[in-house]
């Protein structure tokens, strides 16, 4: 959420921010809701200050008859005007909220114009996708070829777009699994395995819309609560309605989940097998720190993203997303799209990470708080900046190394990084 008082102190910017981002929302709207909002505050205040001088005038031992009447019926209507006031308070607080979560979060200046796919800036390409002297296999055929995967199976079990991972793939989830979170403990961050369960107000504090009917959550019937559609959601949650002292920043989290969501609609080529499921495994990154170092964290959080793509061999291309395609809450954000062979009819790149800085658009929502002590011992508050990043996207990352290390003699090659981890150096071709 967006500070209120920026808001209505500069419309201008606002309107501007939404049209760079292609959206729109009432700030009209917005503006009288807020102003509204001030001036029943103020009407509320002076009611009950009313409200006091009358119970002082009551106290009053010697007060004659008929005055004591009148301080008694003015008392009950202030009672009753209060009431009034507080209830009406408290509808235009409620329609200033939702028409404040219609708002998207600023944008960094140098976030490219447009909302297109191809409006995203391509920054460098690392590594060089292979040429095969045969016709690659998608990790479809590879899987079914090689008892890798069984989406038949999981289709009559679970549903579509739900798989079972099976003898070797088994353990190349756990080795991805294990590799990224040992990458993120050398470089500070604190391993953590999330609940996959998260209560509605903290999936709406991170900028989902739980109950929205474009929502991508699963949400448990009869419970406040939604299956999380990434450990963003509980690593945002963890400090939620805490204040933490500048010497604690940044805290830097990585956290293991499953990653359920609905992927209402999606289907076709690009969708298939591992691509667009409904229920994977994600190793996150989640930062909290000062405002003047999230910049900094964001090119941290990217240059992980890359370490971990680079090591694990996998060719990959860093994009700028454009303004469009940035989510809510986003201010900025990298992704890393992987070479995938097998995609389209002559590989084509496939987004494996996402980082994004969402400074204080989410900490505002959850109170995430820091304070900090200026120079002359003054002590600044203020609202904490979150990023997040993928660290690794386990599906997706699966059908990277299965595309770009399938073999001719039908083997697939694992990357070497990640042999200590899987134990073993090829998944063997089919008798
Ligand atoms: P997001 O949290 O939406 O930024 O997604 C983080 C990463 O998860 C993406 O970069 C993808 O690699 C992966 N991902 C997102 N949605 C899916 C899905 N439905 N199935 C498999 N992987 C996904």
């Amino acid at each position: 959420m967006l500070d209120l008082k920026f808001v209505r102190e500069n419309p201008e910017l606002i309107r501007e921010n939404l049209e760079k981002r292609n959206t729109s929302a009432d700030v009209e709207a917005l503006i009288t809701a807020f102003d509204k909002r001030s001036e029943l505050i103020q009407s509320t205040e002076a009611l009950r200050a009313e409200r006091n001088a009358n119970a002082q005038a009551m106290k009053k031992r010697d007060l004659p008859p008929q005055e004591r009447q009148e301080l008694i019926e003015e008392g009950k209507t202030l009672k009753q005007r209060i009431a009034q006031s507080e209830k009406e308070l408290a509808e235009t607080e409620q329609a200033l909220q939702e028409l404040a979560d219609n708002l998207p979060n600023m944008t960094h200046p140098d976030v490219p114009r447009g909302s297109a796919e191809s409006d995203s800036r391509e920054l460098e390409i690392v590594g060089t996708p292979p040429v095969f002297d045969f016709t690659p296999a998608d990790h479809v055929a590879l899987g079914e070829k090689l008892d890798l995967l069984d989406f038949e199976t999981a289709a009559k079990v679970s549903g579509t777009k739900f798989y079972y991972l099976r003898n070797e793939a088994v353990y190349l989830e756990l080795a991805l699994t294990r590799f990224a979170m040992d990458i993120l403990r050398d470089h500070g961050f604190t391993p953590m395995i999330t609940p996959d369960i998260a209560r509605t107000q903290v999936v709406a504090g991170i900028g989902f819309n739980p109950r929205g009917p474009e929502s991508n959550i699963y949400n448990l019937e009869g419970e406040e609560t939604s299956l999380v559609g990434t450990a963003e959601i509980t690593l945002g949650g963890y400090y939620a309605d805490q204040t933490l002292p500048a010497e604690d920043l940044p805290i830097c989290m990585a956290g293991i989940s499953h990653c359920f969501r609905r992927e209402a609609g999606s289907a076709g080529q690009f969708s298939r097998g591992l691509y667009r499921v409904h229920q994977f495994t994600k190793v996150e990154m989640f930062v909290v720190c000062l405002p003047d170092e999230s910049e900094q964290m964001h090119q941290k959080l990217l240059d992980i993203e890359k370490e971990i793509f680079s090591s694990l061999e996998i060719p990959f291309r860093v994009l700028d997303i454009c303004a469009g395609d940035l989510g809510g809450p986003a201010y900025r954000k990298f992704d890393l799209e992987a070479w995938m062979p097998g995609r389209g009819d002559q590989g084509e790149w496939g987004e494996v990470t996402s980082t994004s800085n969402c400074t204080d658009f989410q900490s505002r929502r959850l109170n995430i708080r820091y304070t900090k002590k200026d120079a002359d011992g003054k002590k600044e508050r203020g609202y904490a900046h979150l990023l997040n990043g993928t660290a690794v996207a386990v599906s997706r990352a699966i059908i990277a190394i299965m595309e770009n290390f399938q073999q001719k003699d039908g083997s697939i090659r694992i990357p070497r990084a990640l042999q200590p981890y899987t134990g073993f150096d090829t998944i063997p071709a089919a008798p």
